[in-house]
């Protein structure tokens, strides 16, 4: 069971005496970087050797100290664990040029995901969580840190951010319990927020761009946005400050699904967001992604067109299965 597997996964970090490398997915948000700072943090309070390569987004740059990430590892330090944190497939964590496949070492891996595919040595996997960060405070707590605002906060920007600031309906009362706990901990949550809202004049500037594509489909119940790389460049904005789009996308009256569609061309990335009983995990899994019910995504390797073919028809046939489904069972 969960408390079971928190222990196992403490003791695992605690038995390993050599380097911890601390990896997320490629373009972090705030529950992955919260995660790492957390674990991190924790580790090195505890005397160990830590290397935590990231690459972060603009809007998340303001949290971590100087040199507490790293940048990629062109391989790994010898008699390394890898402790792989908010990332449902081994598939999405690279280290440098080397995948996760080729490391030889033990792997921890730490997730919320429901699209967890179990492939680590050592797993803590529950889709009932609303954030990795609400796990990892559990696994702090085995670890037996002595709790401290350096710790608090990164761990609350992981749970304000996977839970929308507590409106999404992941939000239980052990995470408000949670976000308390942090709190007393001395957690800055309202820094963080005056941090991580702010947008640049470019935002702004593609923002209307982007609202140019504007599209409402199927009745209203899907609406759909694009960005592309000749938008950006227009804006003088980058594809950093595209990603908060799709969550003012979901307050549409009316629309059970949120497309966000980044249009590099030769592939198409789509952010999903989803509700109303509604899964944007069944549509992200059609087209070979993943993620949560109300927030996946999927990367399809084929220009807008094509791909938008094949969301539409995901998009349908997800539409079906929700009319087919009895009244009741919808949330
Ligand atoms: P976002 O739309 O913000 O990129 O991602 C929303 C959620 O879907 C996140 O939890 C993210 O991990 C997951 N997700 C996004 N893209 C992919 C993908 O290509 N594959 C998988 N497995 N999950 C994804
Ligand atoms: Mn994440
Ligand atoms: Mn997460």
């Amino acid at each position: 069971d969960y408390a079971a597997q928190v222990q196992q996964v403490a003791r695992a970090l605690l038995d390993h005496s050599g380097p911890t490398v601390v990896l997320t997915h490629e373009n972090p948000d705030g529950d992955a970087l919260g995660s790492v700072l957390g674990l991190t943090r924790a580790l090195r309070e505890l005397g160990r050797e830590v290397y935590a390569p990231m690459t972060l987004p603009r809007y998340l740059q303001f949290l971590p100290e100087e040199g507490e990430l790293c940048a990629p590892l062109t391989e790994w330090p010898a008699g390394a664990l890898a402790a792989v944190l908010d990332v449902d497939s081994n598939d999405h964590v690279r280290v440098g040029g080397a995948e996760i496949a080729a490391f030889g070492g033990p792997v921890v891996n730490i997730d919320h995901h429901g699209t967890n595919q179990r492939q680590a040595d050592t797993l803590l996997v529950d889709p009932s969580q609303p954030a990795t960060a609400q796990m990892m405070v559990d696994v702090l707590d085995a670890l037996e840190v002595q709790w401290t605002e350096a710790l608090a906060t990164p761990l609350l920007l992981g749970l304000i951010t996977d839970t929308g600031s507590f409106q999404f309906s992941s939000t239980t009362p052990q995470t408000l319990r949670t976000g308390a706990r942090l709190l007393e901990y001395g957690a800055r949550l309202n820094w963080l927020n005056e941090q991580r809202m702010q947008n640049s004049p470019t935002y702004y500037i593609l923002l209307r761009e982007v609202l140019n594509t504007l599209e409402f489909a199927q009745g209203g119940q899907v609406v759909l946005a694009r960005v592309d790389d000749a938008m950006l460049e227009r804006a003088g904005a980058n594809w950093d400050e595209v990603d908060p789009y799709v969550g003012m996308l979901r307050n549409a009256e009316g629309a059970l699904l949120a497309v966000l569609v980044k249009d590099y061309g030769d592939r198409v990335k789509f952010s999903l967001r989803s509700r109303g009983g509604l899964s944007a995990q069944n549509i992200a899994v059609a087209l070979g992604g993943g993620g949560h019910v109300p927030a996946a995504g999927a990367t399809v390797e084929a220009p807008y067109a094509e791909a938008r073919a094949r969301l539409d028809a995901a998009v349908a046939a997800e539409l079906e299965r929700l009319r087919s489904q009895p009244q009741d069972r919808r949330a």
